[in-house]
Order: C-alpha cells, then sequence, then structure tokens
C-alpha cells in the first residue's frame, strides 16, 4: 500500500476548557488544501452575570467559514443542545451538508419549525450503525448510551488511520430505551487498530459506574405510587427515557400524564413519531389538568433548570394559567443542575416549598442519573478500543485532566489540547502543529455579535455604573448658545451630603467647559473628551464609581 499523503488533523473550535459549544474539526490534506469535516454545532447557555441581555452563546465559526469551500460535510452526533443547538443560527454562514440519525433530524427539523425565519436545513439522514461517505471521510457510527435516543460515537477510517470520536457515551446495559453501547463494535475497533480517541470528560472526575436508567424509572415508580395527592416531574425534555418511565410509572399508579411546556411538547411529538413512545399511552393536554382528581395526575414539566419561563418557574410563582400545585402535592427534579443553573434552581425550589409543597432531588433518592461516563466506564472504553492517544474532550480543565491522567494509566499517549489548537494525529505522533481562529459569539436578540465587540462590554458597565448624557451648544465666539442639557440613568440621585447628582453633573460640565482655553472650546472632541473628564470625576468624587458618559457638542 502506498504511504498515506499530507496530514490527519484535529481541533476543536469549541466545548474543551468550557461547558457546551461543542464543535470539532478534522481535516485530510495539507497545510495547502485539506478537506474539513466538521462534528456536531451546539450552543451554551449564558448564565454569567457579566453578560446582560446574553442567553446564549456559539462557538465562533469564522476559521469555517474562511474554509468553506473545503467543508465536506457536517455531522451530528445527537440532539443535545450543547452539540446541535448552535446549526439553525450558523448554517447560513456554511451551507453545507448535515447528516443526522432520524431521531435528531426529526428534532432539528421540529425545532426549525418552533422558530420563525430559523433556515430549511436539508438533512441527510443517516441510519444507526451505519456506515457512509462525507466527502474523504468514511464515517461508521457506533450506538452509545447517553441520555436522548440516538447517540452516537464516530469511527473515522482515513487513509493514515482509524479515529474514535466518542460524543456523549455511558454505558449503561439497561438503558429503558435504545441500543446499549456497542461494545462489539468498539472492541472490533480496538482490534483493527485506533491511532486516537476523542473522548467525553465530563464524569472524569468520578470514580465507579454511573446507575442505569432503569435504577432510575424504578425510583420514579416508588414515588409517583406512594404520593398522597399531585405529582410533578420535571426533567430534561429530551430524555425520552426518563419520559417513558414517567409514564409507565403513572399508568402503574392509575394516574394520567399532562405535558406542560412547549419544548417538553415537542419532544413527546418527535419521539412518538420516531417510535421511542411506542406502546405509551396517549398524555393529556394542559387544559384537562384542573379537571382531574389530584390523585389521578402525573404533570411532566419543563423548567428544571430553574429557567425563569419555563412551566416549574411559573407554577413556583403560582402564575401558570392552568396548572397550580397545592399543599402535600409532590414535585420531583428528576435532573441534576447544570453549572451555573443552581441560584435559578434553588428560587424555583424554595417558592415551591414555600407553597407547601413537597420537593424530591437526587440528593436524597436515585431520582436522576448522568449520561456520561464515570471513571470505570472511562477504563472500559480504553480497554476496547486501545488507542494509541487519548485527546480529552467535552469539560472544564479539570475533568480534561482526570481524564487525561486516567488514559496514561491505561498505556495511553494523551494530547491535553485547547479550543482552536489543531492536533496533527498522524503521521508520526500526534501533537499540537498549529493554532486556528476561535472565540465565542453571542445571540443578541436575533443578531450574533462577537464576544470581542464592544457591545456587550458596554452594556456590562452600564449595568455597573449608569450614564451620563450631556449636551452642549457652542456658538461661533466659543460660549455657551444654552444651559447644557444633562440626563443622569441608573446613577443615584443624591450624594452622601444630599446635593442632587444631577446638580453635581451640571456644575462639572459648566465648569469644565468654562476652564478650557477659548481656542479648544471651539473644537468639539476637545470640549467632548475635557467634559467627559469632568462629569466622571465629578461623579467618581461622590460614589467612587465612574459612570460612563456620552457629550454631544453642537456647533451654532
Ligand atoms: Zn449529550
Ligand atoms: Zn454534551
Amino acid at each position: 500500500m502506498a504511504p498515506a499523503q499530507g496530514q490527519l488533523v484535529f481541533a476543536p473550535l469549541g466545548g474543551v476548557g468550557e461547558i457546551g459549544m461543542n464543535l470539532a474539526i478534522y481535516g485530510l490534506g495539507d497545510e495547502r488544501r485539506r478537506s474539513w469535516l466538521v462534528v456536531d454545532v451546539g450552543v451554551s447557555f449564558a448564565t454569567e452575570e457579566h453578560l446582560p441581555g446574553i442567553e446564549l452563546m456559539f462557538p465562533d465559526i469564522r476559521y469555517l467559514v474562511e474554509e468553506r469551500r473545503n467543508l465536506a460535510g457536517i455531522v451530528l452526533t445527537h440532539a443535545h443542545e450543547d452539540h446541535f443547538g448552535a446549526l439553525l443560527d450558523l448554517w447560513p454562514q456554511l451551507k453545507v451538508p448535515v447528516y443526522a440519525t432520524p431521531f435528531t433530524a426529526a428534532l432539528l427539523k421540529a425545532k426549525q419549525l418552533g422558530e420563525p425565519g430559523a433556515p430549511e436545513i436539508p438533512v441527510t439522514v443517516v441510519q444507526l450503525g451505519s456506515r457512509f461517505q462525507v466527502g474523504p471521510f468514511d464515517i461508521e457510527l457506533v450506538s452509545v448510551a447517553h441520555s436522548i435516543p440516538e447517540s452516537n460515537a464516530l469511527i473515522l477510517r482515513t487513509p493514515h488511520g482509524n479515529v474514535l470520536h466518542t460524543g456523549d457515551w455511558k454505558i449503561d446495559p439497561t438503558p429503558v430505551l435504545g441500543l446499549p453501547t456497542d461494545e462489539t463494535k468498539l472492541r472490533a475497533l480496538g482490534n483493527e487498530g485506533c491511532l486516537a480517541l476523542i473522548g467525553d470528560s465530563t464524569n472524569a472526575v468520578r470514580d465507579g459506574r454511573s446507575p442505569s436508567e432503569s435504577d432510575v424509572a424504578k425510583t420514579l415508580a416508588e414515588l409517583i405510587k406512594a404520593a398522597p395527592q399531585r405529582v410533578a416531574v420535571t426533567t430534561f425534555a429530551s430524555n425520552v427515557a426518563r419520559l417513558r418511565a414517567v409514564a409507565d410509572a403513572a399508568r402503574a399508579a392509575g394516574r394520567e400524564v399532562i405535558v406542560v411546556g412547549r419544548a417538553m411538547d415537542r419532544v413527546v411529538q418527535v419521539a412518538r413519531e420516531t417510535g421511542y413512545l411506542e406502546g405509551v399511552q396517549e398524555f393529556r393536554g394542559q387544559d384537562t389538568y384542573g379537571y382531574l382528581p389530584p390523585d389521578k395526575v402525573v404533570a411532566l414539566c419543563t423548567g428544571s433548570q430553574g429557567e425563569p419561563r419555563a412551566a416549574l418557574a411559573r407554577i413556583s410563582r403560582d402564575d401558570h394559567p392552568e396548572v397550580t400545585f397545592s399543599p402535600g402535592d409532590r414535585v420531583i427534579f428528576s435532573s441534576r443542575p447544570i453549572p451555573g443553573n443552581e441560584k435559578a434552581i434553588s428560587n424555583v425550589i424554595n417558592g415551591l416549598i414555600d407553597q407547601g409543597i413537597e420537593v424530591i432531588t437526587d440528593r436524597t433518592h436515585l431520582v436522576h442519573v448522568s449520561g456520561h461516563p464515570r471513571r470505570a466506564e472511562l477504563e472500559d472504553m480504553i480497554g476496547w478500543v486501545k488507542p494509541r492517544t487519548v485527546i480529552p474532550v467535552h469539560g472544564e480543565a479539570l475533568h480534561l485532566h482526570e481524564h487525561a491522567q486516567l488514559a496514561r494509566r491505561c498505556g495511553a499517549d494523551v494530547v491535553l489540547c485547547r479550543n482552536g489548537d489543531l492536533v496533527q494525529l498522524a503521521p508520526g505522533n500526534p501533537g499540537i502543529i498549529d493554532e486556528v481562529p476561535v472565540g465565542r459569539l453571542y445571540k443578541d436578540g436575533a443578531l450574533l455579535v462577537t464576544a470581542e465587540g464592544r457591545t456587550i462590554a458596554d452594556r456590562g458597565r452600564l449595568s455597573f455604573a449608569g450614564i451620563v448624557t450631556v449636551a452642549l451648544a457652542v456658538n461661533h465666539n466659543g460660549e455657551l448658545a444654552a444651559n447644557p442639557e444633562v440626563d443622569l440613568v441608573g446613577i443615584p440621585e443624591v450624594s452622601g451630603q444630599g446635593e442632587p447628582m444631577a446638580e453635581i453633573a451640571y456644575q462639572a460640565v459648566v465648569q469644565t467647559f468654562e476652564s478650557l482655553p477659548r481656542g479648544r472650546r471651539r473644537d468639539p472632541e476637545s470640549v467632548a473628551e475635557a467634559v467627559r473628564g469632568g462629569v466622571r470625576a465629578a461623579i467618581a468624587s461622590r460614589w467612587n464609581k465612574k459612570p460612563m458618559c456620552h457629550v454631544q457638542v453642537l456647533e451654532v
């Protein structure tokens, strides 16, 4: 066989050293011309307080836009938001073919229909376990257990050797629905040879193995059966196995299931279309909730992350049009906080408890399991696949580091990389050879803005220290033609000495202007700069905070 030409490279553009926004690229060729395969295009929910008005963050794809003509396609491993949630927003800049399994494709379609103006993305539907070609990439899907139907690892077969991109996975021999992790195929890959494993690090800090989804189903059945009055269960809408477990538990307890929340409705519909709720009873609409006796109902609610507009938060504030709880009802959080959401979730839990509602979480009951591999599972995977090199992805620094240590103990080489590092996987020993541009995009209303832009930083400053706006009219003699207009927003009204801050700002404007030499007063930019400095200093001397200041100078 002729030696392979060029190189096989890999670069994460998101998801490494952070939560969410998973996007990886694989390249075949050399630096003059590479073909790229994109794996996943994920979103992250901005919970950081220094991003006022921003809810969603995306990986910055400027590099992919530059390389657009060399992009062979996008493969989605599964339909979690951190893997496919940025596609509707970013695809219009790429317009390359997308490959996904039936459930992922159907959920993407449902999402698109729910978002006015979202692009219609042509998706090539590929079957579970299938092998297909995307440009020069020979791809085989490997079914893996996770917390959503149809999670897939990818085997990439290249002239340089094989790579396993694990996606999100765990080992669960009894996953309630869907296929368990395909150990046979993974072992076969190990025998065939594997250059590199690019893998999920989320739970690399946790010892042992994750409990099974079936164990959770058992606990839910007991809790629902034993509940004296109404029961509500909140979980990630996309966890269809969990929805199924709740439905089965409800049926066993002689209760109807009511679906509350748009995201939950959407997933239920898609899961029915794709066969994942086959044999499960029909659910009832929210409008029937009020007519059912309390011991005959289970409400399946969105809002497990404390999202203020989701069903559960509204119920906890007693502000839902159809669904209310009473003292003695039981709410089960069949979920775990995504880091950053703890405060919002506490607010919801406290709101419920204040209403006399019993709240059950995974702190006391096995009502949730993670969909990610703990240490013993990571060891199994490395043992099956026997990769020469392991590249930890999907996690914060701590998780990547722990995954790296574990891989080394299992005898693999490790490349620890950051977003934007270009890793040469073959030929030769894998290592970082270059960097590609990366960053973050924020979704700001209907627009995408780059993290480096001023917009969000300005808004952050505004929220911290307010703004003073000043309008000055200066005549051709360099005198004020009228009293300056001064307006304060977000600044305390009076100083510690009881002086109105507006008056302090006004005096600073006049004094600063009059202290300027006449020649400078005719230069609007110079006036604006001096007045801005004077106003900010005057306010800061009382407040210890410098507001933004915007000065408009009119020549009359
Ligand atoms: Zn996932
Ligand atoms: Zn994920």
